[in-house]
């Protein structure tokens, strides 16, 4: 029995988590997976029903589950609190109460879509990219962290880039294994012509990799990945990279697949993964029953691939969706000229019925 806590969140979180629930149930009768669900608040919701974004029974219930699916959280109403107290706080808060220090953004290009992308067809056929981002170190948590006044009149402001050979290690060793179970390449990226802290990173790197020498490492400078995710994305597997470099990088690869609602994304590291959409609660079209839930749905096959361990079943899910794609169903927010509009309900049963017609899908 799998035990997932549920956090919708706000804005479309509920309708695109429901979808989720829909097709991880259709796998699991085919897999023989029992699922238990358990639904807690955080974000918006959560400041209005318990006055804080994160309460602490959400976090609990969470470490006592065996992965947890969030939809998104924030929204108009909440955007005059002070930075701690709005519904993203409780993202960071619960990234950090489940110690989650390993992010993985996986930017694949699906055949039916490969004309959404802004380059060129050519380009980014067959993408098929992770990318692995050091999430709780780096230039956003060092410290000292501060601003001062100077005698001239100005200011100094200063941040921190510090890593420890403990924090590299960990991470590295997250997309090692992931490699192992893909194309076995990893591409570290730093920029240890120039920082020290680059310089200990590639070190470790180095040294971790002599326990994988089934997956092969090269090392790129972040100025030259930048240039080469947009001129050959084809040669990338695994890209491994710090907290910063990779909040920039893994937005790059993201864009190549030329759509928001379909990307999916996993923070491990903790006892336990939290699977997300990249998206936000896009209150535009909340409660309109138009939202796009394949980014959900995909974040709940990596929920089976990395929590579970059940990779055949996260193959199914990901066959059916491209499946359903290729067949010409589309999401407004997908919509090209000839292809069939349905709204959210119809694209998660459809998801679910591409499971159950889908015997010959997902065979390892
Ligand atoms: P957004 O991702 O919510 O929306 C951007 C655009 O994409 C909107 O036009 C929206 O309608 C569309 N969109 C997003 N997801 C979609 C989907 N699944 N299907 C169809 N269309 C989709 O970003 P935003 O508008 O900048 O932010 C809205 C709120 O979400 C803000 O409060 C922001 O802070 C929050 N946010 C939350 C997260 C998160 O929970 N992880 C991430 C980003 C933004």
């Amino acid at each position: 029995m799998a035990k997932i806590v549920l956090l919708p969140g706000d804005g479309i979180g509920c309708e695109i988590l429901w979808e989720t629930i829909k097709v991880l149930e259709a796998v699991g009768a085919l897999e023989g997976l029992d699922w238990h669900w358990e639904t807690a608040d955080i974000g918006g919701i959560a400041i209005d029903k318990h006055g804080a974004p994160l309460p602490k029974a959400t976090l609990a219930a969470c470490q006592d589950a065996d992965g947890v699916l969030l939809g998104a959280v924030g929204g108009p109403k909440w955007d005059g609190l002070p930075g701690e107290e709005r519904p993203e706080a409780g993202l960071l808060a619960i990234r950090r109460g489940l110690e989650l220090f390993a992010n993985l953004r996986p930017a694949k290009v699906l055949g039916p879509l490969e004309n959404a992308s802004s380059l060129k067809i050519e380009v980014v056929r067959g993408v098929d990219i992770l990318v692995v981002r050091e999430l709780t170190g780096g230039l956003y948590f060092g410290r000292p962290r501060f601003r001062e006044q100077l005698l001239d009149g100005g200011q100094r402001a200063v941040d921190t880039l510090e890593y420890s050979t403990r924090e590299v290690e960990r991470i590295a060793q997250v997309a090692f294994q992931a490699a192992r179970e893909r194309r076995q390449k990893v591409t570290s990226v730093d920029k240890a012509n120039v920082l020290e802290s680059s310089r200990l990173w590639r070190e470790t790197v180095m040294d971790v990799a002599k326990e994988f020498p089934d997956v092969e490492l090269e090392h790129m400078f972040v100025d030259n990945c930048a240039m080469q995710l947009v001129r050959n994305p084809r040669q990338f597997d695994v890209i491994l990279t710090t907290n910063m470099f990779g909040d920039i990088l893994s937005d790059e690869a993201a864009m190549l697949t030329g759509s928001l609602g379909m990307l999916p994304s996993a923070s491990l590291g903790g006892k336990v993964g939290l699977y997300e959409p990249v998206h936000g609660s896009a209150p535009d079209i909340a409660g309109k029953g138009v939202a796009n839930p394949l980014a959900a749905i995909l974040s709940g096959a990596m929920l089976l691939r990395y929590s579970l361990g059940h990779a055949r079943a996260a193959t199914r899910v990901e066959t059916a969706v491209e499946l359903v794609l290729a067949q010409g169903y589309r999401t407004r927010d997908l919509m090209q000229p000839g292809a069939c509009l349905v709204g959210t309900t119809t694209m998660g049963e459809l998801v679910v019925e591409a499971i159950f017609g889908g015997g010959e899908y997902g065979q390892d």
